[in-house]
């Protein structure tokens, strides 16, 4: 079965001035071990689609399955822990906190989840696996350069062992020669089992996808 199904789905948005559809009648299956790139203009709808993906907004028609569960039968506080089980989020902008240091920043959403727990050595050997020195743990992010940023920030995706991983323009705050180390972490974990799903504006980038859609205005072409 799909990881992420949308079945005609769209999205408009309501202003006070009309009516913007950003997706119109979408459909698209993910399956497990996928890695998807989503291409298309500025505008065209590409963070809207990540957004509905990550169950951090809702459709207005149609039907959005996460891991096989039609997210439209869900409370709140049950899409939040789909989301939380299921769905690692990484960024352009890296998105650390900048007042934690990287170990807080990589517990941090275990912490949200289990509240408590043992998470004693989790992030040592998830710093391993993106290929940084546990050394690094007590430093602040602004410390570290891009590239060992974004590789802090997939770490903690990682930290709840989610199947999935969101990635919304990952490598556009890096230059191409750290933005290509960064997107080989990435194809080694689709290679380890997580589904990627990646927006990306860059057909360099794209390439590391075994799938590709564009989106223009609001429709997969
Ligand atoms: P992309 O990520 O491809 O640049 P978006 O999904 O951000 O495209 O935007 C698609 C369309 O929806 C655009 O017309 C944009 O202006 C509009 N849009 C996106 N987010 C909102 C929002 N929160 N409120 C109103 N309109 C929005
Ligand atoms: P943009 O691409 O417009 O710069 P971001 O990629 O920073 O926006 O964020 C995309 C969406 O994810 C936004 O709706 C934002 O509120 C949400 N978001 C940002 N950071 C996090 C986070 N750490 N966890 C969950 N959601 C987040």
């Amino acid at each position: 079965t799909p990881v992420i199904e949308l079945k005609d789905v769209s999205k408009i948005y309501s202003l006070p001035f009309g009516d913007v559809t950003a997706l119109n009648h979408v459909s698209l299956e993910v399956m497990p071990g996928d890695f998807l790139a989503i291409m298309g203009p500025s505008g065209s709808g590409k963070s809207t689609m990540l957004n509905l993906i990550g169950s951090l907004d809702v459709p207005t028609d149609g039907d959005l399955f996460i891991d096989g569960t039609n997210i439209k039968n869900l409370t709140d506080e049950e899409l939040t822990s789909l989301r939380r089980d299921n769905i690692g989020f990484i960024f352009q902008q890296f998105n650390l906190l900048p007042l934690l240091t990287v170990k807080e920043n990589v517990e941090y959403p275990y912490i949200l989840k289990y509240r408590h727990g043992d998470y004693e050595g989790r992030c040592e050997k998830l710093l391993e696996r993106v290929g940084l020195t546990d050394h690094l743990m007590h430093h602040k992010p602004t410390e570290l350069s891009g590239g060992q940023q974004q590789r802090v920030a997939i770490a903690r995706a990682l930290i709840n062992n989610p199947k999935i991983m969101l990635c919304d323009e990952p490598t556009g705050n890096l230059d191409s020669k750290t933005g290509s180390q960064v997107m080989d972490l990435l194809a080694e974990l689709n290679r380890q089992g997580k589904t990627v799903i990646m927006v990306t504006h860059d057909a360099d980038i794209a390439e590391y996808a075994n799938k590709k859609i564009v989106i223009t205005d609001g429709e997969i072409k």
